[in-house]
């Protein structure tokens, strides 16, 4: 089947080709400014992809204690909006950001293409819709709070993953997207990305606070906050270590992080993770972080 040529974030076909990393092409659309790689994965190389990672504890690094307290950095902006309800982690993973929700408050939702996930929060009080288009399982006008971190950059279809988020969430209900890559970063400007774990079948879409809020906005959101925030050791470290270019992403993503936990409970976090992260998430990064975050709002009618 062929695949049509225009920007999966507005549909336009006014691209252009902008850059060429390990024979991955990505082109910048002239309408919205989003840049994607084409040609696109197939769904069933993005689901083999997901399906294939090995799913750990360790996986997402989202029960690391610096990542424990960045998840409660999104979490506490979220309670300033809205403190009660049914809030869904759109793309959970091994959960670690649910972990920092209150049970008390609201009743908690995971959502994720990997059908393991609910293995992972065997004592939590949480539901899971799980599957390939997981987004389209999710009920009608139903939760009042959508988060999702690091989501945006797989999609075949922001488009309609978008449309689908927006159907589940109640009027007046929120969506918060962080850590999606930053295609304006310091990394990128300065050409310290390496491109290894931003590429296919793993990131097809490299937003910006332009393109993103563009998307979303189309679909009716009106946006009430958004940042960018982070600078990303990680390529630097890979470059120090000469990871080869042709490391899977696999890999890259399963050891990637270079800490695996002991098991048992996780680390909780210390005072200077809190202090690391607060700078991480907080620090006026002039646009140039490495990750975007955005807090929109659907209409009340
Ligand atoms: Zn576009």
């Amino acid at each position: 089947m062929t695949q049509q040529f225009c920007c999966p974030g507005c549909l336009s076909q006014k691209t252009e080709l902008d850059r060429e990393v390990h024979g991955y092409r990505i082109y910048l659309c002239g309408n919205c400014e989003l840049a994607f790689t084409f040609p696109r994965p197939t769904l069933q190389e993005v689901a083999d992809f997901y399906h294939g990672l090995n799913l750990t504890d360790g996986l997402y690094g989202g029960q690391k204690p610096f990542k424990q307290a960045f998840f409660a950095l999104c979490n506490k902006e979220i309670t300033k909006r809205v403190t009660s309800g049914k809030l869904l982690d759109f793309g959970c993973g091994d959960g670690g950001f649910l972990r920092q929700c209150d049970p008390q408050h609201f009743q908690l939702y995971g959502a994720d293409l990997h059908p393991g996930v609910g293995a992972l929060c065997r004592q939590q009080p949480i539901e899971f819709f799980t599957g390939a288009n997981v987004e389209t399982s999710l009920p009608d006008a139903f939760f009042d709070v959508i988060f999702s971190a690091a989501t945006y950059e797989h999609f075949l279809d922001p488009i309609e993953v978008t449309k689908q988020l927006v159907r589940a969430l109640k009027p007046g209900g929120i969506l918060m997207l962080v850590s999606i890559p930053n295609y304006h970063s310091l990394n990128i400007k300065l050409a310290i990305e390496d491109w290894l774990i931003n590429r296919p079948p793993a990131h097809i879409n490299f937003f910006t606070l332009g393109s993103l809020q563009r998307l979303l906005q189309q679909e009716g959101l009106k946006v009430l906050q958004c940042w960018t925030y982070g600078f990303n050791l990680e390529p630097v470290r890979r470059r120090l270590q000469r990871v080869a270019a042709d490391t899977p992403v696999k890999e890259l993503v399963e050891h990637g992080g270079n800490t695996r936990l002991a098991g048992g409970d996780p680390q909780k976090p210390g005072p200077h993770h809190r202090l690391l992260a607060r700078l991480y998430y907080k620090f006026p990064f002039f646009e140039l972080g490495d990750k975007l975050a955005v807090i929109v709002r659907k209409p009340s009618s």
